[in-house]
Order: C-alpha cells, then sequence, then structure tokens
C-alpha cells in the first residue's frame, strides 16, 4: 500500500502560501512567486562500494528491525551536506577507513519507500577497520563468490548495490 505522502503548504524557499497547479498531468502545491513546485519527498540514503584486495566491504548492523544483517557502509543524507560527503562521512564512522569517491555506481528507489539510495564506488585513502560499536558488531570484505545470502542483506539496496557491483566493468582505455 501506498501512502500519500505529506505535503507543503508553504514555499520552502520563500515562505508563499502555494497554490495547486496543473503539472505534468497533475495538481501540485507551486509557488506564484518562484515557480517552486511540490513533487514527492524523499530522504536520500548515501552508500559506498569499498573494494580491496578483490573483496567488498560490508558493515554487521547490531540495532533496529535489521539487527545481525550485512549492510553496505553509509547512511542518510544530512540537511548541510552533499551525498558525496554523506557518503565519504558514514563510511568513516561505520568503517574507520577514510575514502575518496571514484563515481556513481548505482541508484535505488521504488514507488511506496520514500528514500532514494545512491551507491558510489569508493577508494580507501587511508585508515584500519574498526567499526562503530553503536552501530555496527562487525565488518569485514567479502570476496566476490562469497557474499552473504539475500536473506542476511540489510536492504534490497544492499543487495542492488551488490548486484551492480559484480556487474561492474572499469572503463577501458
Ligand atoms: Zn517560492
Amino acid at each position: 500500500m501506498i501512502h500519500r505522502a505529506a505535503r507543503f503548504a508553504f514555499c520552502p524557499r520563500d515562505g508563499t502560501a502555494l497554490v495547486p497547479t496543473r503539472i505534468d498531468g497533475r495538481d501540485r502545491p507551486t509557488c506564484p512567486v518562484c515557480g517552486f513546485a511540490d513533487f514527492m519527498h524523499v530522504q536520500i540514503g548515501a552508500n559506498t562500494i569499498v573494494e580491496r584486495d578483490g573483496g567488498v566491504l560490508l558493515v554487521r548492523l547490531n540495532y533496529g528491525p535489521r539487527d545481525g544483517h550485512w549492510a553496505l557502509p553509509g547512511g542518510l543524507v544530512e540537511d548541510d551536506e552533499t551525498p558525496e560527503e554523506a557518503a565519504v562521512r558514514e563510511t568513516h564512522e561505520e568503517t574507520g577507513f577514510h575514502v575518496s569517491l571514484e563515481g556513481l555506481l548505482a541508484s535505488w528507489m521504488r514507488p511506496g519507500f520514500p528514500i532514494l539510495v545512491i551507491v558510489y564506488r569508493a577508494r580507501i585513502e587511508r585508515g584500519e577497520l574498526r567499526v562503530a560499536p553503536d552501530e555496527a558488531s562487525e565488518a569485514r570484505f567479502f570476496p566476490r563468490r562469497e557474499l552473504p545470502p539475500l536473506e542476511e542483506l540489510a536492504w534490497p539496496s544492499t543487495a542492488h548495490g551488490l548486484d551492480a557491483w559484480r556487474a561492474y566493468e572499469p572503463p577501458r582505455p
């Protein structure tokens, strides 16, 4: 079941009351001053694929409904950062590795789930593997053929990111 998401009543840019306006076949709350139109609201998740010696880094969650499941390093983007900054920050917080991003690998979103997950390829710049004890019980690198089974992955986006990783081929010169 798809719940009707909350809508803005006022423009988030200038505070003007929004008025219903027909755009792309639907009535949408729209700002008569700046043109802002209220489409869907989502949270943004930023994850990384960190590879070492052919293995991919996964963290085992130790909280919430996904307790004990494996996830890619990452988390939700905050108001004051870009998705790229969030991916780097969360990866460091969860695994101890300082990484640099090497490009977009995949994105995941499904109607009815108000979240967009972005998966980046990342390279370790420095640091030692060290999990954040309040977020994960362990973290380790999994070889391509020894990934956890689907039912041990935390989210659909985790499986999607790992599929994209397995299918990825670096650009040829
Ligand atoms: Zn406006």
